[in-house]
């Protein structure tokens, strides 16, 4: 007993040290992919299910590593949060797509861009006046640009994120709570930020009608939206049932497999003539 309970140590110690030497190597490319132009976004349509028409698009990170490929946004973009490369990523993102938004919208096709703000990006002094700059550079109206933010971003400095909102807000800048939820929920929040949209998260909608859980919580915000007059996003909508459940309860608007997935912009372009053409 006394061997094995030895072997598991140099065993458990050999695996953290290989965790920690990937973990550190993964940092090290990260530092050079935005250099080296390894990042692209991809765009998954917003569609109105009222009117079937798309209305805009998320913006998503993908990260083209040179030796392991497509890293997705789930296993770096923690590690950027941590080590404060979001701050740079994130402007780029921005940058990326507003300059997007701005070549579809003088090819006759002015969607609303909605881009995800990492809590860490929002928690720089210079943050407000960062977007707001970027809209300009892309002659943007704020109105074409939505933020996607968490709750974990109201956690940290209530205050400080109000007040930032608040002026993005002013400027014409739609927020949305992304993942609405599945965080420390708080109506206070709620209440207190000027916020426009809450998005379901998708764990919410991939058991909807399944499970009878996930479709109460759904149900729910649908009708805390409601009441509270923010437009409802169901995200990760795989299915015609899952649709025509979402809109017939009163769910404006969706993105998710069903319609299609985040696509590169020359695909989505495409995408975009022909579900209006339908
Ligand atoms: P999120 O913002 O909640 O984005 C939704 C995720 O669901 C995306 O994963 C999207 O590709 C995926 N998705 C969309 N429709 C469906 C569907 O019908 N079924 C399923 N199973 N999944 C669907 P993705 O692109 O891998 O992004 C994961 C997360 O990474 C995002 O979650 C967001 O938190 C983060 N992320 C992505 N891009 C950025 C970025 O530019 N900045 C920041 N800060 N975070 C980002
Ligand atoms: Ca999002
Ligand atoms: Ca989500
Ligand atoms: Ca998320």
């Amino acid at each position: 007993a006394k061997e094995s309970g030895h072997n598991y140590f140099q065993f458990y110690v050999a695996s953290v040290d290989q965790e920690i030497r990937e973990r550190k190597q993964l940092e090290k490319d990260l530092s050079v992919a935005l250099h080296n132009h390894q990042f692209h976004l991809v765009y998954q349509p917003q569609v109105n299910l009222e009117t079937h028409r798309i209305i805009g698009a998320e913006a998503l990170i993908r990260w083209e590593h040179p030796e392991k490929g497509l890293i997705p946004p789930d296993e770096f973009i923690p590690v950027s949060e941590m080590n404060g490369s979001i701050v740079e990523i994130g402007q780029w993102v921005l940058d990326q797509a507003c300059w997007q938004a701005a070549r579809w919208a003088s090819n006759g096709m002015p969607l609303r861009i909605a881009v995800n703000l990492s809590a860490v990006q929002l928690r720089q002094d210079t943050i407000v006046d960062d977007i707001l700059d970027t809209l300009k550079r892309h002659h943007i109206p704020a109105g074409r640009l939505e933020l996607e933010v968490t709750e974990t971003s109201f956690m940290t400095n209530l205050e400080e994120a109000v007040d930032k909102l608040k002026r993005l807000h002013k400027a014409g800048i739609s927020i949305a709570v992304d993942d609405f939820g599945t965080g420390y929920s708080s109506l206070t929040y709620l209440k207190r930020m000027p916020v426009q949209h809450l998005k379901i998260d998708k764990q919410f909608i991939r058991d909807l009608l399944v499970n009878e859980e996930d479709t109460r919580i759904a149900n729910t915000i649908i009708d805390l939206g409601k009441s509270l007059n923010l437009t409802v996003v169901a995200e990760g909508v795989e299915t015609a049932e899952q649709e025509y459940y979402l809109a017939q309860r009163g769910c404006k608007l969706a993105q998710g497999y069903f319609f299609s997935k985040p696509l590169k912009p020359h695909e989505f372009e495409i995408f975009v003539a022909g579900f209006h053409s339908k």
